[in-house]
This record gives structure tokens, C-alpha cells and sequence, in this order.
């Protein structure tokens, strides 16, 4: 559909041949907001005819840091004048200091490098099943793995496979089979679920996708000790949930929970290129031996050096406490909104998902977006809002003010 047809003034003069383009020539597996968006700084972005945003999605949590963090920056630069793609079958400079320092923030002893955040779900799979027939004693071909009821890790088939949104499944079948799903939240359904084969749990500690949904307190608790008890890998797909978003370098650190296996991305490439990876114990890790698992651009030179960088930033806690500070401004913010139009809201740090009544979270994103504000509707009538972390106090003010006045 052109921007024409729908009827929204987003997008006019250049975004809209651009759009033309996309709709001509590109998959349409995505239905964009009609904006096009030519440049970007902290939390603002710019579309091709000059209008300025501010960003309340920041690519799903992938732009945690802002647009362009003039560390981040730096350090790719730096980087593309010396070396950008070795592959794996040979060392480059920067992937020890880049283990050494991720498994360090993570309390971890090992991590395994890829790309993308559903190669690292594949791999915390891989590695769980495998743990499972070498250390558990599982008989081969037998391994079963739990996941969450409304869960989200990507969109390989396997990950397709054990999700229950129909639109993400439905068409691309056959299976992988070895799943079993409970519902999210729920410590008594997960223990039942249970059994001898079972390898690993795999969760959000926050689910993202399905609407920044919070398990109850002391659920990841119960989790943890579900798992420790049953010699079960708790796997904690860290992707959106990690690295600052909730006020804490990880969600499972609201309950000082330490899961198995942290599965990270998004924020990890520091929004600039896809950098993933597991980072887990070493006796768990050590399943994987040479030509068992890989990726020809995993642990690249780019994507070390600015993983480094993004580690740095995040080990000095800084992020972390503006994440939880500014949460509090959110917060406080969404409480005031007229409870005729927001059934609800849950929030952690710098996210949150807001449950509309009577509009589509769709339409409510469209208004945003003519009073300059960017935000993304997940599950009809819910919109997230996901900031950038740098974003300023007077502008986080700002947009929820727009939110006001589009709520009328
Ligand atoms: C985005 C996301 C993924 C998938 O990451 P991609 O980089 O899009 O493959 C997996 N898990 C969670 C929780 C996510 O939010």
C-alpha cells in the first residue's frame, strides 16, 4: 500500500518514492510505519524530507546506546582501517579481550560468538540439547526443551516452530519437534512439565515482543530453583530484556537470579552491526568442539571491537542507573494518562507496554508519528515503548505529553 492509499501524511516529497520502491521491489513481510528515515543522533532521528523524531522504539532495544554513540562510533571506525572479516579458521586480535570482558560482565566463564539474536537461540538449543545427552545422560534423540506460552526468540524454523502466534507460524511447517510449552509465569505448570528427557527451559525473562509482559515476583526465582533441582539448563534469552533496557545489566538481575546460559543481541552490536552470542559456564560450553557449531561472520573483528566498546559502557553501571531513573519519569508519566483511554500498564526500567482501550495500537502509533514521535504496536491494542537509554530527561517528558494528547 503507498502512503497515497493509506492516507497518511508521514511520509511526502522523498520518503514517499522511497516507499513506492520498497513496496515494488521489496519482500513485504513488514508493515513500516510511513516514515523513511534518513539520519539519527541519540534518541532523534530525521526523515528524508528533514522532520525530526524522537525514537521510542530504538530498533526494538538493538539502539540501546542511541543512534550513532560517538563511542561506538569511534571504535568502528577505528576498526574498519584495520581489519573487518578473518572467519573462524583463523584468530583475529580482539575476539580474547571481547570473551574475556562479556563473560566477565555476564559472571560467566565462556561465551560462542554469532550474529544475529535467533543464531544465538539456536545455539543455546544446540548446546542444550547436547549438554543434555553428554552430561544428563538423556538417551540420543530424546531431549526436550520447555519454552513460554506467548514467547518470541526469532524466526528460524525451529524457533517458528514451538512459538503459538499463528502469523509467525502458520505456513511453515514441518516442525522441529522436541518442545513443550507452558504458560509464562505459571512455576507449578513449569514443574510439571518436567520430565527425565528435559534438557533445558528456555524464557524471557521479560517477554518483549508480547507486550514487555512481567512475570510475577519471585517466578524467576521459582524457575531457577525448578531448574537447579531437576538438572535442567535455565536458559535466559537476554536479547531485548539485557544490557541495560530494564535498570539492571540483565532482567533476571531483579531477583538475583544467575540463569545457566545468558543469550544476547540487539543492544550487544551496539546499533550499529548484528553482534550475538551464548555466554554460559565452561562445562556447559565445552559440548562444543571444533566443526560442531559455527558462523563465518561470529566474532568478527568489526563486531569485537564494538561489542568491547558496548561491554565497557555497561560496566561502569551508568547506563543501568539512568535506565532505572528515567523508568521512574515513564512511570510516573503512563500513571497519569486517563484511565478512559490505558486499561493498564507495565513497565521496567526504560520499557514499557501500554494496553490501549478502544484504539489500535496501530492507529495510536500512526498520531504519534504525525507529533513527531516513533513508537511500534505489538498485539493489537498494546504499543512498547523502549527509549533509547540516552535519551533526555525533557524529551522522555515531551513524548509522554504526546501520548497525552493523542489519547485526547
Ligand atoms: C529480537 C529478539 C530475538 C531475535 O533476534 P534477531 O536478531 O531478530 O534474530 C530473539 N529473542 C528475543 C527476546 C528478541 O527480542
Amino acid at each position: 500500500m503507498t502512503i497515497e492509499a493509506a492516507g497518511i501524511d508521514g511520509a511526502a516529497g522523498l520518503g514517499a518514492a522511497v516507499i513506492a520502491d520498497v513496496e515494488a521491489h521489496a519482500a513485504h513481510n513488514y508493515h513500516p510505519l510511513p516514515v523513511v528515515l534518513a539520519r539519527g543522533e541519540g534518541a532523534w532521528v530525521w526523515d528524508a524530507d528533514g522532520r525530526r523524531y524522537l525514537d521510542l522504539l530504538a530498533g526494538y532495544s538493538a539502539l540501546n546506546f542511541g543512534h550513532r554513540h560517538p563511542r561506538l562510533v569511534a571504535a568502528a571506525e577505528a576498526q574498519l582501517g584495520r581489519l573487518t572479516l578473518t572467519s573462524r579458521a583463523f584468530h583475529n586480535d580482539l575476539l580474547g579481550t571481547f570473551a574475556r570482558e562479556l563473560t566477565a560482565l555476564c559472571g560467566m566463564e565462556a561465551m560462542l560468538p554469532m550474529n544475529t539474536g535467533a543464531e544465538a537461540v539456536e545455539t543455546a538449543l544446540k548446546m542444550a540439547r547436547k549438554w543434555g545427552y553428554e552430561r544428563k545422560g538423556v538417551p540420543e534423540g530424546r531431549a526436550r526443551i520447555v519454552v513460554m506460552g506467548g514467547n518470541f526468540h526469532g524466526r528460524t524454523t525451529t524457533i517458528v516452530g514451538f512459538s503459538d502466534d499463528a502469523s509467525a507460524r502458520d505456513g511453515f511447517g514441518p516442525f522441529t519437534p522436541g518442545f513443550v510449552r507452558v504458560p509464562f509465569g505459571d512455576a507449578a505448570a513449569l514443574a510439571d512439565a518436567i520430565d527425565d528427557d528435559t534438557v533445558a527451559v528456555l524464557l524471557e525473562p521479560i517477554q518483549g515482543e508480547g507486550g514487555v509482559i512481567i512475570p510475577p515476583e519471585g517466578y524467576l526465582r521459582a524457575v531457577r530453583a525448578i531448574c537447579t533441582e531437576r538438572h535442567v539448563l535455565m536458559l535466559a534469552d537476554e536479547i531485548q530484556s539485557g544490557l541495560g533496557r530494564t535498570g539492571r545489566t540483565f532482567a533476571c538481575d531483579h531477583e538475583d537470579v544467575v540463569p545457566d546460559a545468558y543469550i544476547l543481541g540487539k543492544a550487544l552490536g551496539g546499533g550499529i552491526l548484528p553482534v550475538s552470542a551464548v555466554v554460559s559456564r565452561r562445562e556447559v560450553m565445552d559440548v562444543f568442539r571444533p566443526g560442531e557449531h559455527g558462523s563465518t561472520f561470529g566474532g568478527n573483528p568489526l563486531a569485537c571491537a564494538v561489542g568491547i566498546e558496548v561491554v565497557r559502557m555497561l560496566r561502569t553501571g551508568e547506563f543501568q542507573a539512568r535506565a532505572r531513573e528515567l523508568g521512574e519519569v515513564l512511570a510516573r508519566g503512563l500513571a497519569s494518562l486517563p484511565s478512559a483511554r490505558v486499561a493498564g500498564f507495565r513497565a521496567r526500567g526504560l520499557w514499557a507496554g501500554v494496553d490501549l482501550v478502544g484504539r489500535t495500537g496501530r492507529d495510536v502509533c500512526e498520531g504519534l508519528m504525525r507529533r513527531g514521535v516513533l513508537a511500534k504496536d505489538t498485539h493489537g491494542s498494546t504499543i512498547r515503548l523502549a527509549p533509547p537509554i540516552v535519551i533526555e530527561r525533557a524529551d522522555l517528558e515531551w513524548a509522554v505529553e504526546q501520548l497525552r494528547a493523542e489519547l485526547g
